[in-house]
């Protein structure tokens, strides 16, 4: 690959890790490039909850107002395209992007973010983010006392469905659409709790402002205020794999305490990372923006450590 330009940082990633990221290290006057391919996961809800100080706005607001920012920092040069190949060879990164060329970099942050897996229901999609949700914690709040369902059939949707019993309304059904994966005792521990258990097929979902309804393959309709759904993600982007990154078992990059990957010179924040020793999912936007400052805080004091370290050799 022939380098076009040279930066200190390349990030590949502009959500709320990748610009959060961005901002400190152009506050520091570094010169960073940042990627985006404008694709962000949450971008299908209605409003952003659980980050202090900008409860309810819209997801495209956040970033465009995260933008702004970044905006007023002369050494951050924001592209909008996506990159689709990287390099890392001893003393640099090359990021080849669709409308940029090369880029040269020091240093390579990944901030690529994960795509949620949805079930291969019908309408699945058109409902996901508006009246469907994966995080009780985050949108819990907005359907509390509400007609709810938990749509699953593993030992995770059953837990979900007991802690949205627990914690948001107590009228909320289990729908495992089809014969549950979970274990009798588990199922006695769900009756026991007054969760209901609906195991009919859904064989599609219809999204309305009313709420959401359950297409049954008995040509039955049920109908809740909203939903949330037990479901896992991969990966957003092929790089990392390309790049030869350890995975945690969940298949998030593995880092370390200050972000960093196992392949040098490479550094992965928000969703798409993990540390060896965490457990649990927590991919929150809150979560994303600290790990961004954490990599780009330990990485400007290492880029300037290093300099100190040649001026007094
Ligand atoms: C429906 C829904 C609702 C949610 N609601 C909330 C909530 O209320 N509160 C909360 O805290 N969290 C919420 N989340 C979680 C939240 O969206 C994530 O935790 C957060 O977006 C993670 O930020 P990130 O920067 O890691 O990744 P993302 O926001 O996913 O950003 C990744 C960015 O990388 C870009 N990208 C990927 N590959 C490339 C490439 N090759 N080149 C260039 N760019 C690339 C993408 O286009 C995207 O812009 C929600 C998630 C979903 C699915």
């Amino acid at each position: 690959m022939e380098s076009q330009s040279h930066f200190e940082v390349a990030i590949i990633g502009g959500g709320p890790a990748g610009m959060a990221a961005a901002q400190v290290l152009g506050r520091q006057r570094r010169r960073v490039v940042l990627l985006d391919g404008h694709q962000g996961r949450n971008a299908a809800a209605s409003s952003v909850h659980m980050l202090l100080g900008r409860e309810g706005m819209t997801p495209e607001g956040l970033v465009l107002a995260a933008r702004r920012e970044l905006a007023g920092l002369h050494t951050v040069s924001l592209l909008l395209t996506e990159a689709t190949n990287v390099l890392v060879e001893d003393s640099r990164v090359l990021v080849s992007a669709v409308a940029a060329g090369t880029i040269c970099a020091d240093f390579l942050i990944l901030a690529t973010g994960v795509v949620d897996v949805l079930p291969p229901i019908p309408g699945v999609g058109s409902a996901y983010g508006t009246c469907l949700f994966h995080c009780p914690l985050c949108h819990g709040f907005e359907a509390q006392d509400q007609r709810l369902v938990v749509l699953g059939n593993s030992e995770h949707a059953a837990f979900m469905a007991a802690y949205v019993h627990d914690r948001i309304s107590r009228d909320v059904e289990l729908c495992s659409n089809g014969k549950p994966d979970f274990c009798a005792g588990t199922r006695e521990r769900l009756r026991r709790g007054g969760i209901r258990i609906e195991d009919r097929d859904v064989v599609g979902i219809r999204a309305s402002a009313g709420g959401l309804a359950l297409l049954m393959g008995d040509s039955t309709v049920r109908t809740y205020n909203a939903g949330f759904l037990s479901t896992r993600f991969r990966q957003g982007s092929p790089l990392p794999h390309a790049l030869g990154c350890c995975l945690t078992d969940d298949g998030r990059v593995q880092v370390d305490h200050f972000q960093r990957t196992s392949v040098p010179r490479v550094l992965a924040v928000g969703d798409m990372a993990k540390a060896a020793t965490a457990a649990g999912n927590m991919t929150f936007v809150a979560t994303a923006v600290a790990s961004g400052v954490t990599a780009a805080a330990y990485l400007d004091e290492d880029i300037f450590a290093k300099t100190w370290d040649t001026q007094g050799s």
